[in-house]
Order: C-alpha cells, then structure tokens, then sequence
C-alpha cells in the first residue's frame, strides 16, 4: 500500500463547512473534504443554493483556508434534477424520461436516447464543473436519487440504469474535458446502478464509486453474510472500471442517515468496530480512496451533544 497515495475523506453539507470543521479534518490527517448539498426531491434547489454560496466571498475564504491546510475539495451531488432545466418539458417533452406507464414526466432523469437533451445536459455539466469553486479534477454528478427512475421509452427500454448513467455521464464529461482535460468523473454504483453496465467501457475518465447505501438497510444480515455480498456485488465492478482510483463512499459518520434526515440532529454513536473491519476489508479489495458522510454534525449537533470525534476513523487508517 502506498501511503502517500492513499486518499481519506469526509463530506459534509455545504452549511456546515466552518474554520472548526476544517481544522478538525486537517488536524486528524484526512486529506479529502467533501461537499454534498442535500439530495432527495429538492436536490436542484440545494445545488442552486450551494452554487450562490461559491460566489460569496466568505465561502470562498473558507475553501481557500481548506485548501491551504491541505485538503482537496470535491463536491459530491445528484446532479441531473439540475443539469435537465425541468422547465423545458413544456417545449419539449421528448427530452425527458418515459415512466413505466408510456408518459413522458420531468420528474427525475431524462431521457438519455435523445441527442438534444443530451447535448444540454453534457454542456450543463461543464458550465456547472467550472462553477465548483475549488474542486478538484474529479466530478461528481450523480444521478438523480432513487428506485425506478430511469427512461423507459422505447430506445432507452434497452438500456439498463447503469447504461444510462454511463451514457449522461460520459457525455458530460467530454464535454467537461474541454475545460479541464484532465477531469475525471465518478460512476456511482448503487440502488438501480449497481450493476455494471452492459456497454462497453469506451471513456476511461468515468472511475468507480461504490456507495453501499442498502447495507444499512438489510436488517438482520450478519457480517460475514453481508462481507459475502459486498464481494459478489464488488467483483463485476472492479472488473468493469478497473482499481485505479477506485473510490468508496460509506456512511459510517452519516449523522444525517442516523437522524432519518430530519432536524435536530439524532445523538451520533459510532460502531467503530464494523468500520475498522469494512476500511481493511476495502483496503484489501484494492480501494485506495475511502470518504465518508458525516452530515448532520456541524455546529447545531455541536451545541446539543458537543465535539463529534473523528480521530476513530483517520486512526483507521494508520
Ligand atoms: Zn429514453
């Protein structure tokens, strides 16, 4: 293992981010601050506020300050609800997914089999990357968030919801590359996407990022089954985007999943002993790059239950 090479990070909201938060990161060595504006239905909007707060000058200190302690800022976020204007249904609905039912919706996604919407989407993506005050050279413009929302008309009915993803996300970062050569852009395997694609892997710039949202909710699966699992699901996917740069994103410090996403924030209790289990197990699978959520403990959760410790998780790592 390469040391040196090995990325740890943790992703906050974008209204948490303060001196405190980024001076507890650097202080513990983890080396990866990420930002995440809240997903779900109100997604855009989130993105909209985040994108309002990278103009202001105090936001922006803050990001340089990071940066200054040695902290590389990515902004991880469902994106498409953002980058597919819903107010372009009216005109034109072909842009936009069909349901289950035959309707075309401007609900989530869109319809990837079109070349127009396509198109918009992928320029969207670059404007969008260029506004990421800061970031790095690796994107994050996941999909929109959720079960069965992928484009069912009749050219899109053959493509899988990881074929989907590959093709936005492709899209978007060629286009992105004009920019930023050198931009990477991140795969999210989970829910729907978890299987690799079945086309073949033509744009090397897309890495993997494995998000293992539903081992949180398999109730009663013991460890060893649920390691036996993960392998099975990894295997595919590894195979499919390879190692290199291979990426997890865990929710050990979800505050904000231990809460059900409803403020105030829940008490955070870590169990620390499945995570130190989960980071060797990643390791040894061949991830170089672990982050983690840790929404929900900024200085609201500080006031009720006081300092959440992170040293647990940077110590994993040592
Ligand atoms: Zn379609």
């Amino acid at each position: 293992m390469d040391l040196k090479k090995y990325r740890n990070g943790m992703i906050i909201h974008p209204g948490e981010l303060s001196r405190k938060w980024i001076d507890r990161l650097a202080d513990a060595g983890i080396n990866t601050l990420g930002i995440h504006p809240e997903g779900g239905k109100d997604a855009p909007r989130s993105l909209e506020r985040l994108l309002s707060l990278l103009e202001t000058p105090e936001y922006r200190t803050l990001i340089d300050y990071a940066r200054s302690r040695g902290l590389e800022i990515e902004y991880e976020c469902h994106a498409a609800g953002y980058l597919m204007d819903r107010s372009l249904f009216a005109e034109h609905p072909e842009y936009f997914r069909m349901n289950e039912s035959g309707e075309r919706v401007p609900d989530w996604n869109f319809c990837v089999s079109n070349a127009e919407a396509l198109s918009l989407f992928a320029k969207r993506a670059a404007s969008l990357a260029l506004k990421l005050y800061g970031s790095g050279k690796n994107f994050y413009f996941w999909m929109d968030d959720g079960r069965s929302i992928h484009c069912q008309c009749s050219k899109c009915r053959r493509l899988s919801p990881s074929d989907q993803q590959y093709i936005a996300l492709s899209a978007a970062l060629d286009e992105i590359r004009r920019h930023i050569p050198d931009a990477r852009m991140a795969y999210l395997a989970y829910i729907d996407t978890i299987a690799p694609p079945t086309l073949a892997h033509s744009n090397r710039g897309l890495f993997l990022e494995y998000a293992p949202f539903e081992k949180y909710t398999a109730k009663g699966e013991d460890s060893a089954a649920r390691i036996e699992r993960e392998r099975g699901m990894l295997a595919p996917l590894l195979d499919y985007f390879g190692r290199d740069d291979a990426k997890v994103l865990e929710y050990w410090y979800d505050n904000s999943l231990y809460s059900r996403w409803k403020k105030p924030p829940a008490r955070f209790e870590l169990n620390e002993k499945p995570m130190i289990g989960d980071i060797r197990d990643y390791r040894e699978i061949g991830f170089d790059r672990i982050t983690t959520f840790a929404c929900f403990l900024g200085d609201d959760y500080e006031a009720l239950y006081g300092e959440p410790d992170i040293t647990p998780y940077s110590g994993a790592f040592e």
